[in-house]
């Protein structure tokens, strides 16, 4: 069976003399793995546009007893160069691409994981300012797509309002989402959160632009609070998800920070 569909580049590796290997997020089949014979010769059509990032329209033919589809087209849909011009838009869309990978199964259809990846990709790619907050955006839906909605505005524990909370006791954070202090005292593994921190979670859960994330200026601290609130709850909830090779880059942009510009929100 030949299938035409639209699919983002997740990663590719080289396979014999000339080939790659590449795995597709697709709309119409999910995550599929395909080999595209001959890519990384010099006058393969396929080569250039099956590099890990990009938006492309993929031509396979399907076989369901084979483990790799043969890769017979690729065009680029849309470049996504900005990713590659900024070591921060990179890092972002290095570890979206990366999560998808590690966060789906092979070939189920989730096509509304699709539109956030793309939507993520493009607005980190034209990101004035603040790309690395596309990311943040991306792991909060991507929680959401996968069926788990933390509580970033009641205790997941006993669904206090968090409003109320955060100005007497202070916040906790466990693998389940935020927690008042009162439950924080009865748990194992839970650590303290900022209450701007929280605010930013909660401001995630609320946004469904990812443009608008771009406009928030968040310290240092603020950013590693809420990048570690997020990866702990995915790791917490994603079995077998482990440390990813894009979070070397981000971890070093985040110690080096970034100063605010005029008109960000700052918190
Ligand atoms: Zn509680």
């Amino acid at each position: 069976m030949i299938v035409t569909t639209e699919a983002v580049v997740l990663r590719t590796l080289k396979y014999g003399e000339t080939s790659l290997i590449a795995t597709l997020f697709t709309r119409v089949a999910g995550k599929i793995g395909v080999i595209a014979k001959g890519a990384r010769d010099r006058k393969s059509r396929l080569g250039p546009s099956l590099q890990p990032m990009n938006h492309v329209t993929a031509v396979y033919y399907y076989k369901q007893t084979r483990e790799l589809q043969l890769l017979s087209q690729c065009d680029l849909v849309r470049s996504l160069k900005g990713l590659t011009d900024d070591v921060e838009r990179m890092a972002v869309g290095m570890a979206a691409v990366e999560l998808v990978d590690a966060v789906t199964p092979a070939e189920e259809e989730n096509a509304p994981l699709l539109d956030l990846l793309l939507s993520t990709l493009a607005t980190a790619a034209r990101a004035t300012r603040n790309p690395g907050n596309t990311l943040y955006y991306f792991e909060t839906r991507l929680l959401e797509n996968l069926g788990f909605s933390p509580g970033f505005h009641r205790c997941s524990h006993c669904g206090a309002s968090l409003e109320d909370a955060a100005s007497i006791h202070g916040l906790h954070v466990s693998q389940h989402g935020v927690v008042c202090a009162k439950c924080a005292r009865r748990g194992m593994g839970i650590e303290p959160l900022s209450a701007p921190a929280a605010k930013i979670l909660q401001r995630l859960q609320e946004i469904r632009d990812p443009e608008a994330v771009t406009r928030m200026t968040l310290s240092p601290q603020v950013k590693g609070e809420v990048a570690g609130v997020l990866r702990r709850l995915l790791v917490g909830h994603v079995e077998g998800l482990r440390t990813l090779r894009s979070e070397a880059v981000f971890s070093s942009l985040l110690q080096s920070g970034s100063g605010p510009l005029a008109g960000d929100i700052q918190l």
